[in-house]
């Protein structure tokens, strides 16, 4: 029998002369890889309505080991994602960590949602808001496979550490205890591996966790009364892959990319 689905599309990898494996993302929330008969040929039907970053209804029939993608047709191209290398880079980067990370993990459903309107959101954003919007969907996608940093209160011994974050000029973070640690934690437990951070780049993880993307894209989440200045952008992009390499993958190629691209 034949499924219907949407998908978004992941990565499109060459078969034979003319055809396409494609790994989707299906909106039931777990991750499908099937062949597109002939969709390298020029002026094929099923090549055009799968494109990378778009979600496409797909018709899926069973094939001998790979389903065989049989109909498609675009939901929503997300073309500006494909439009320059930043904006790619940017979308690479999220659809790589979802394809990593849903390869053999169990459905979640809210994860197709997130990454929709992260894709919607790298196409309309201009190329200052490209890192911001690609830190926030990375950390959403972090916090929803149940690995979000502690921010507001030490992880530790759950005090806020909102006096901290004001007062201080740098708070104690540590990846692998998975949070902030607060000044009276750190002077009685001897902690390794943690390092000093900038209290904004703490408080601007936090919104980006927490901020919907299209506040976010209109820079109407504030901190201490100021937007996100590009450079801090770049830091908090830089905090965000330690965070994914120590807790869910040790290399996304594009997001190293993406660091790298000036
Ligand atoms: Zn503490």
């Amino acid at each position: 029998m034949d499924d219907s689905t949407t998908l978004i599309v992941l990565k499109k990898t060459k078969l034979g002369e003319t055809d396409l494996i494609i790994n989707g993302f299906s909106e039931q929330g777990f991750q499908i890889r099937a062949v597109a008969k002939g969709a390298r040929k020029p002026g094929s039907k099923l090549g055009v309505h799968l494109e990378l970053y778009s979600q496409t209804r797909v018709l899926v029939s069973k094939g001998r080991s790979l389903g065989i993608i049989t109909e498609a047709q675009t939901v929503r191209s997300n073309e500006s994602c494909r439009s320059d290398v930043l904006h790619s880079a940017g979308a690479a980067a999220i659809v790589e960590l979802l394809d990593k990370i849903s390869a053999d993990s169990v459905a979640d459903a809210r994860l197709f949602a997130l990454v929709c309107e992260a894709l919607r959101s790298i196409g309309d954003v201009s190329d200052g808001s490209v890192r911001m919007i690609t830190a926030a969907a990375l950390l959403k996608i972090a916090s929803q496979s149940g690995v979000r940093p502690s921010l507001k209160e030490c992880v530790f011994c759950g005090d806020t550490m909102a006096s901290q974050l004001r007062g201080n000029a740098q708070v104690a973070f540590s990846c692998s205890q998975g949070g902030v640690i607060c000044d009276c934690c750190l002077s009685e437990i001897v902690e390794q591996g943690y390092t000093q951070i900038d209290p904004q780049l703490v408080e601007w993880a936090e919104v980006l966790i927490t901020g919907r993307f299209k506040d976010l894209e209109r820079h109407e989440l504030l901190c201490n009364g100021e937007e996100l200045c590009d450079d801090l952008g770049q830091i908090l992009l830089e905090w965000t892959r330690e965070w994914i390499r120590f807790h869910l993958v040790s290399r996304l190629k594009s997001l190293d990319f993406l660091l790298s691209f000036r």
